[in-house]
């Protein structure tokens, strides 16, 4: 008996009671880093900076790389470590004059911007008989050919809604339109403006193209002109017909660049714990809201981490993305280059909903995981006001190829509701950023980034690593 005793006296040394998963130190410094971060952070500062000083950056231009350079320059001045910028090749894509007008039944200018990535229409511009399809789904109900000669228009709405699922409802109207449209015959297409405004300015936004089918002009319409057209439609009938004039240029390779920057943890140095904004913008404004104010929230929070007394046990790396705005191309060029690694990658994150407060945190953790550390992650939250929210994160756009290889995410969720007002037009401008509710951002983003870089607990296998994404 005595001997047994002995014995299991003997193994309770050799193993000691598992630690919590978060000691009360870590969410002790969590909880003052949130009250620091409430108290005023640079993330204001940040942005407000980036959009005075460069502005308009698309992806593969000069202002990119001015952008990219004022980054590094910044990221430097801030102190963090390992800064620097990783080169990649995208195709460039320049916008030129552009213009549209009804011509039957009767002539009207309207408000148009050409989509990233379009193809220009001959010189001098197509005319054509314009077809209205109300939804996505009745032009994919469209017969192969119906559409030869013609251009196709999209005129569904996009709703306004707290965090987004409107716009995800719609953006495959822009990304995707051309390819159909094309695959039934049409020599252009026409969407209504993925934004929730009614203002007479368009919102621009990628198009794809796909091989097997033509690459036909694509442009987005401004709501009221396209409340128009259809009323021109409704009262007075078929046919109306249009002369969209596009002089974009398609000058082949250019180069983009993902700017990185580190702080080394403490214990684990190898596992990251990735912070990202995307640093390329729309060129018809001027990327405040998408995406300086998310480059501005990251930094703060993690310059606050920095400014510790302490490191991190895992490292938190910044990255600024390139050419999200063009389909991922920056982070699937980081993916490529950095594969081996990401295994050891701890979890990630993007800020990419503009400027507005904080209310939710979404996880994609392993469910143990996640249960052993969300109920402590939302108490250091609380005073901020941020409600749970489900375990089926996206991350953040940037972070779906990061996801589909099994990397666990987070989504801070922003409210949305004026969000699509403002994305991707010439509204996009420095007074839209406000500093106290970026400032409770950083607040969520430094309290959540301090507990994961120092939690006791693997996030890893995630469900469902490949679940539908948010496009961009
Ligand atoms: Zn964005």
């Amino acid at each position: 008996m005595r001997a047994l005793a002995l014995a299991a006296t003997l193994l309770a040394l050799a193993i000691p009671a598992r630690a919590e998963p978060l000691s009360p130190q870590v969410l002790q410094t969590a909880s003052e880093l949130r009250d620091r971060a409430l108290k005023g952070t640079i993330a204001h500062d940040f942005a407000e900076h980036l959009v005075l000083e460069v502005g308009a950056r698309k992806a593969g231009t000069a202002q990119d790389k001015r952008a990219a350079d004022w980054a590094v320059r910044e990221l430097t001045k801030l102190g963090f470590d390992n800064v620097r910028a990783e080169i990649f090749d995208m195709p460039g894509w320049v916008r030129g004059a552009e213009s549209a007008r009804i011509t039957a039944p009767f002539p009207h200018d309207i408000v148009i911007s050409g989509l990233g990535g379009s193809v220009p229409t001959p010189k001098g511009g197509i005319e054509a008989e314009v077809v209205l399809f109300k939804t996505f789904d009745d032009l994919l109900a469209a017969p192969v050919g119906s559409l030869a000669g013609k251009i196709a228009f999209v005129t569904q709405p996009t709703i306004k809604d707290q965090d987004g699922a409107g716009y995800s409802a719609t953006v495959r109207n822009r990304q995707q339109g051309a390819i159909e449209a094309a695959r039934r015959g049409a020599i252009g297409y026409l969407v209504r403006s993925i934004g929730t405004h009614m203002t007479r300015v368009a919102n621009t936004g990628s198009v794809r193209y796909a091989a097997d089918v033509p690459r036909i002009p694509a442009a987005a319409v401004s709501p009221p002109d396209s409340v128009k057209i259809e009323r021109l439609a409704a009262r007075f009938g078929q046919p109306i017909t249009l002369r969209l004039a596009m002089d974009h240029i398609l000058p082949g390779t250019v180069q983009s660049r993902n700017i990185i920057a580190d702080i080394r943890g403490s214990e684990k140095p190898n596992e990251y714990v990735i912070v990202s904004a995307h640093l390329d913008s729309w060129d018809t404004g001027t990327g405040a809201l998408d995406d300086g104010a998310g480059m501005g929230i990251v930094t703060a929070a993690a310059k606050l981490i920095k400014d510790l007394p302490q490191r991190p046990k895992r490292s938190i790396r910044i990255i600024f993305f390139g050419a999200e705005e063009f389909g991922l191309l920056g982070a699937r060029a980081y993916v490529a280059r950095h594969k081996d690694r990401l295994g050891e990658y701890f979890v990630g994150s993007q800020a990419d909903f503009g400027g507005d407060v904080a209310y939710g945190l979404q996880t994609r953790f392993h469910a143990p995981a996640r249960a052993a550390i969300y109920a402590h992650m939302l108490r250091a939250l609380a005073p901020l006001n941020i409600i749970p929210a489900d375990n089926n994160a996206m991350g953040g756009p940037d972070m779906t190829p990061f996801r589909e290889l099994g990397m666990p995410v987070f989504t801070v969720q922003q409210k949305g509701y004026d969000y699509f007002d403002i994305h991707h037009t010439p509204h996009d401008t420095v007074d839209k950023l406000d500093a106290k509710k970026l400032d409770q951002n950083v607040a969520v983003w430094a309290a959540v980034t301090w507990i994961l870089a120092n939690a006791d607990v693997d996030l890893r296998p995630i469900p469902d690593p490949t679940a539908p994404r948010r496009l961009n």
